[in-house]
């Protein structure tokens, strides 16, 4: 195929569902419009006032209204500062899976003390957390990330139902992340994947406390307890340039170099393991989505491309403080990104039992609001 990179945003043929119109826009600009369309009316008719009184309300059951979920990054530590201004009685909760940096833990720090907000820490298993992180790497798919978010979900859920808590607020968002291409990632949510893949490529034999979220315990969590995920900054006005603005000045918050570098196992992803396996620059979704909601030119996101995606000296130090996480040497490393790839369907997923769920529920009419996914 030849090389085409859509005219208004900067993803191009390294995804294989993209497709461009007559005038050379991509399927996910196009996509970005139709859905902006929908926060802005939601905007309008004060969608995230009403959200605030209802978390509010909430409270009498619980000394927290909400869980909010915080990475030290800028869409976490921007949602925590926002429900604070809005009166929210937030705990907020960092799950801590062994790759923090020491900048991430420094932001989190400065802004809990500052804004006096209870800090949950959810310390996983490493020795767990690490056997399915490599389980991934040998299976050849592409999104690696996913032992990461699945667990970082479930432990936001199980933390939520602990201290009685009706709202989770994540720093998931329309206007930073709306956009990616759809060959790079994979559902979050399908625990039969996750557990298909440890079971064939894991040394543990039975994971004891990794935080799973699977059909039966969403079922639970939604219809059960009541359990409600909020994505509140795509009802709130969010320019990223003013909150990193914001939170430098009022927290001395610190910036990361690259999105989602909060996790040092993130940033080897995104700017090693992707770019030299898969061929995967993920710098072009994110500036795409900054470019698609107005807070950056084509001209600057094509800029920013030209710079190198990793510092060698980062590279380096990142790759050895990687691969003696892991307990792996050099040579496994080099021989993991050799391996062939593989799509997450190659291995057991949750489809077959969403449909018969779904059709079980239209049999005996059961009602609409019980629900067993939910968007990540
Ligand atoms: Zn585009």
């Amino acid at each position: 195929m030849n090389y085409t990179c859509c005219t208004h945003c900067v993803l191009d043929v390294s995804d294989s569902f993209i497709t461009f119109d007559d005038k050379g826009v991509c399927n996910y600009c196009n996509e970005y419009r139709k859905k902006e369309k929908e926060f802005i009316r939601e905007k309008e008719s004060k969608v995230y006032d009403s959200f605030i009184s209802r978390i509010k309300k909430s409270r009498k059951q619980s000394e927290y209204d909400c869980i909010i979920g915080i990475s030290g990054g800028l869409d976490s530590s921007w949602l925590l500062y926002l429900a604070k201004q809005s009166g929210l009685n937030p705990l907020a909760v960092h799950y801590d899976c062994g790759w923090n940096t020491e900048n991430a833990v420094n932001n989190i720090e400065k802004l809990v003390n500052q804004l006096k907000v209870d800090l949950y820490t959810y310390v996983v298993n490493w020795e767990e957390f690490r056997d399915v992180q490599l389980a991934y790497l040998k299976a050849g798919v592409v999104d690696l990330e996913i032992p990461t978010d699945h667990s970082f979900m479930a432990s936001l859920y199980k933390t939520a139902a602990k201290f009685k808590v009706k709202y989770i607020l994540t720093g998931h968002n329309f206007v930073t992340e709306g956009i990616m291409p759809r060959s790079w990632v994979y559902n979050k949510g399908d625990a039969v994947n996750l557990m298909d893949i440890h079971r064939r490529f894991g040394k543990i034999k039975r994971l004891e406390s990794f935080p799973v979220i699977n059909l039966i315990n969403k079922f639970y969590y939604y219809n059960v307890k009541r359990i409600e995920n909020v994505h509140l900054l795509n009802y709130a006005d969010y320019v990223k340039s003013t909150a990193s603005k914001i939170l430098a000045e009022q927290f001395d918050w610190k910036q990361h170099p690259v999105k989602h570098g909060e996790s040092i196992w993130t940033r080897f992803y995104q700017c090693y393991i992707l770019p030299a396996r898969f061929g995967i620059d993920k710098r072009r979704a994110h500036l795409s989505t900054l470019i698609c909601s107005g807070q950056i030119t084509r001209e600057e996101a094509l800029n920013e491309l030209l710079m190198p995606v990793y510092d060698p000296h980062l590279f380096h130090s990142d790759k050895e403080f990687v691969q003696k996480k892991f307990g792996i040497t050099d040579h496994e490393m080099d021989q993991y990104m050799l391996l062939s790839n593989a799509k997450h369907e190659d291995y057991k997923t949750d489809l077959i039992i969403k449909q018969a769920y779904n059709a079980i529920r239209n049999t005996f009419s059961l009602t609409k609001d019980l629900k067993i996914s939910h968007r990540y």
